[in-house]
């Protein structure tokens, strides 16, 4: 039991009239790892939440959920989910709150628990109408881990939440993922799947694109950004050189965007212009822009809403 991924996609498909939000999905989530579904808008992260958990078919191929069904694994309590929609009572206190929702589980986490993981206990007798946006998400949270949860799945939790209402927001996350709980998320913020994720998953046009660590995901490209100074130097000769694809010229900074770091370095060094040489990986924006807008938008145009 233990051995066995948390969740599996094979081959999944799903298709909303024209529109292809599931497109041949095949994914393993380990138990135990925090994984970040990263995609744009339309990409087909909610599609694939809503199929694990069992709110939706799949068209064809399948989805297992901790060893079973979707279904099975969400009525044992197996699974917290924080999805987009949904109000909690405005009335009731946080405790009483997640302590209704942790008796309709078998065998919930004590109260007291899913309230410190959240980062809740000094707010445990405040109404829950009286919450401020990024505390209220932080409930929600705490009333996905009510029932002890092997594996919670989280879209887009940070959305509309500030800086510091997010940094609340992962340190109850990890608590949870030192655990030993597995969490899947969706996101559109990659410093957040670069920061929180063991692994990140970039969705686009309803198709894996890409799969890996972030450390991964920026070695996928093999380029680099390379900055020197021009010391006076005029900057025409820049865009011919060696794996070079963008230059960009900033008072007497030379950024250039290059295939091939080794090549541009070298044919740099053999023209006496390195001054100031910078060198580094990709930020994982343009790894991120790299994938998905060469597939999804020429291919399948539906998809991006
Ligand atoms: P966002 O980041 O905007 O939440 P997403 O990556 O979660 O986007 P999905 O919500 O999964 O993307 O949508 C994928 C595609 O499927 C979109 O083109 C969307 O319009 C379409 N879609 C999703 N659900 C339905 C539905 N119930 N009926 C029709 N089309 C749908």
């Amino acid at each position: 039991m233990t051995q066995e991924p948390a969740a599996v996609f094979e081959a999944v498909t799903k298709t909303y009239g024209p529109v292809r939000a599931a497109d041949g999905v095949d994914l393993a989530v380990r138990r135990g790892e925090t994984l970040a579904l990263l995609g744009r808008n339309g990409a087909g992260k909610s599609t694939a939440l809503g199929l694990l958990l069992g709110l939706d078919t799949p068209d064809s191929g399948r989805v297992s959920l901790l060893g079973g069904t979707p279904g099975q694994a969400v009525r044992a309590g197996r699974v917290g989910a924080m999805l987009q929609e949904g109000r909690a009572v405005p009335r009731v206190t946080v405790r009483e709150l997640v302590g209704f929702v942790a008796r309709t589980y078998p065998r919930p986490m004590p109260v007291a628990d899913a309230l410190a993981l959240a980062g809740l206990t000094a707010l445990a007798d405040r109404r829950v109408g009286r919450l401020s946006g990024g505390q209220a998400q932080r409930v929600r949270f705490a009333v996905a881990l009510a029932g002890a949860p092997e594996l919670v799945v989280l879209d887009e939790p940070t959305v509309a939440l500030d800086v510091a209402a997010r940094g609340a927001f992962w340190e109850a996350m990890r608590g949870y993922a030192r655990r030993g709980g597995t969490a899947l998320f969706s996101t559109h913020h990659l410093e957040e799947a670069d920061s929180f994720a063991d692994r990140i998953v970039v969705l686009d046009g309803g198709r894996v694109v890409a799969d890996g660590t972030p450390e991964e995901l920026r070695r996928t490209t093999g380029g680099a950004l390379v900055a020197v100074d021009l010391a006076g130097a005029p900057a025409a000769f820049l865009s011919g050189l060696p794996g070079v694809t963008e230059v960009e010229i900033r008072g007497d900074r030379a950024r250039l965007r290059t295939d091939d770091p080794d090549a541009t370095v070298r044919a740099l060094a053999a023209r006496d212009a390195i001054r100031g040489l910078e060198v580094a990986p990709p930020a994982l924006a343009d790894v991120f822009l790299g994938l998905t807008r060469a597939d999804g938008t020429a291919r399948n145009p539906e998809a991006n809403r």
